[in-house]
């Protein structure tokens, strides 16, 4: 199916139960395989954020929603599972549209995020407050209610499994939702919400407000109806977010940006190790939080793991995102396109040599497209802004390694912390190297796997907060404690 023939698809926001054009201004959104117009929607105005949050809040105290037993609000989130489930290949080709990535990552998406929805269903019925060790003659006991409004603010990457793992968890909470998806990539969060409200979700418990960060987003942080903010895009976005925060003393998650580090050790598998080096830093385009964007390999290895790695590199299948056979499809927009090619130039300039890509595939099929071929460096020394600065493209430098400790302080040595990859046989040495990486997630023998149940988030300037994992529910509630008395006689104090 390509774009270039349809005329776009009109889109409406979802303000105060209602399906409408937003406020503001017209936008169209593109396919970024060919720059065709793929949907056209209004932008929507802080007057629309103010109605839309007003609206959830007097939504979520109706007994419709507040009033709902934990195990019915399990059943909206598991029907709307379902929902994902019925319309799976349909919602896998409207992403590829809405943000070029292939299909076969797409169905991997949309089946995530029916996933994240069926865990989140599971575990809002499963999660138990608790009764805890009494120090007197009273009961004492820990409670969870829900916070309240939040907002949910999402990247274009990887649309509708961002927004599943704010939007599952805060259901499951008992909170109302409102999601700002990234101006050009709103389509799977539209499609989320015409799901939820065939599964049930009462009118008004989730929004959904298309259109520019520092008007909806920004307006979305600063309403003081707004109880939490989760938020998965860059650390400058993610720093101003905190300081508004910090001014309503507002909890927030903050999923930010990445330069992660892969180990190649000694006794690494190699056909291991650079299938899965390969897939770090190639699939999704580069475009990934958790892109291994910098892969130290063991000088004893280096040479035999770089021939191999350019040999996979130059089989890499880049191309139309339609086709089941695409591995790459192109970056996001031309602009995007073009920060990724200032950083090559930067790269040269700071002494690196390409091994492999640096430009723009040639040919009729690319014409159109923001393509840019896999790009793998050497020879920059981990101190370059190469090195050090997140690219989200398909960017990849290659460091030799022979020093354990020096290894270790290279990795670290970085303002990020959100994910690494150890390739080694020796446990020993894994647990050595993994305890001692600063980062959220350490991959071992495997790369950008993922389960729903095991938390997610970086440390340093890749984040704060966690998402998945059953717990993550508590992150969408205030804990409230009880002390119960049990005394017969009032407290002596009083004679
Ligand atoms: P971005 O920060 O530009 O935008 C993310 C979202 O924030 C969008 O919806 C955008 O409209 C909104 N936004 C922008 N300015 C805002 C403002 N002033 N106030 C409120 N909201 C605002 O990021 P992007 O370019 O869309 O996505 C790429 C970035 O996201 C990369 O840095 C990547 O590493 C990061 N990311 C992180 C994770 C993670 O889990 N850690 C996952 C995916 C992407």
């Amino acid at each position: 199916m390509s774009a270039t023939s349809k005329p776009s698809t009109p889109l409406n926001a979802l303000i105060a139960g209602q399906w409408r054009d937003a406020s503001g201004p017209e936008y169209f959104t593109h396919y970024p395989h060919d720059n065709s117009k793929v949907a056209h929607l209004h932008a929507a105005t802080k007057e629309d954020v103010d109605e839309a949050v007003e609206f959830a809040e007097k939504a979520r105290a109706k007994p419709s929603w507040a009033g709902l037993k934990a195990h019915e609000r399990a059943g909206i989130l598991s029907r709307i599972a379902t929902g994902i489930k019925n319309r799976s290949e349909e919602l896998a080709q409207l992403q590829r549209l809405d943000n070029g990535k292939p299909i076969n990552e797409t169905r991997a998406l949309v089946a995530s995020a029916a996933g994240t929805f069926q865990y989140f269903a599971s575990a809002c019925e499963t999660l138990e407050d608790t009764i805890t060790p009494a120090r007197g003659d009273f009961i004492t006991m820990s409670m969870h209610e829900p916070l309240g409004v939040v907002g949910a603010i999402t990247p274009w990457n990887s649309p509708i499994a961002s927004e599943a793992q704010k939007i599952a968890p805060a259901l499951a909470a008992g909170c109302a939702v409102v999601v700002k998806p990234a101006e050009i990539t709103p389509r799977m969060a539209i499609e989320l919400a015409k799901i939820a409200q065939e599964a049930g979700l009462p009118d008004g418990i989730l929004s959904v407000l298309p259109g520019k960060g520092s008007v909806v987003g920004d307006q979305l942080i600063r309403h003081p109806k707004i109880k939490r903010i989760a938020f998965t895009g860059s650390t400058g976005v993610g720093l101003g977010i905190a300081q508004l925060a910090a001014q309503k003393l507002m909890p927030t998650s903050l999923e930010l940006g990445g330069k992660s580090p892969t180990i190649v050790c000694a006794d690494a598998d190699l056909d291991h190790a650079v299938a899965g080096v390969l897939f770090g830093i190639f699939s999704s385009s580069g475009e990934s939080c958790i892109a291994g964007s910098r892969a130290f390999v063991h000088k004893s290895v280096y040479h035999e793991f770089k021939s191999r790695l350019i040999s996979a590199t130059q089989h890499l299948r880049v191309g139309d995102p339609s086709l089941e056979k695409t591995q790459m499809g192109p970056l996001i927009t031309q602009a995007h396109r073009q920060t990724v090619e200032q950083y090559v130039e930067l790269g040269l300039r700071e002494g690196g040599q390409i091994l492999f890509g640096g430009t723009r595939p040639k040919g009729s099929d690319f014409d159109r497209g923001s393509y840019f071929l896999p790009t793998i460096f050497e020879g920059l020394s981990n101190q370059t802004q190469m090195c050090r600065q997140e690219i989200f493209g398909p960017v990849l430098a290659l460091l030799p390694w022979s020093d354990e400790q020096d290894l270790i302080t290279q990795c670290n040595d970085n303002d990020y912390g959100l994910a690494s990859g150890i390739w080694s046989k020796d446990y020993k040495t894994v647990w050595r190297i993994g305890r001692a990486l600063q980062t959220g997630t350490v991959w071992v023998n495997t790369y950008k796997t993922f389960s729903i149940s095991t938390p997610f988030g970086g440390v340093k300037m890749s984040g704060t907060g966690r998402e998945k994992g059953r717990m993550s529910i508590h992150e969408y509630m205030n804990q409230k404690s009880y002390y119960w008395g049990l005394n017969e006689e009032p407290i002596p104090w009083s004679k």
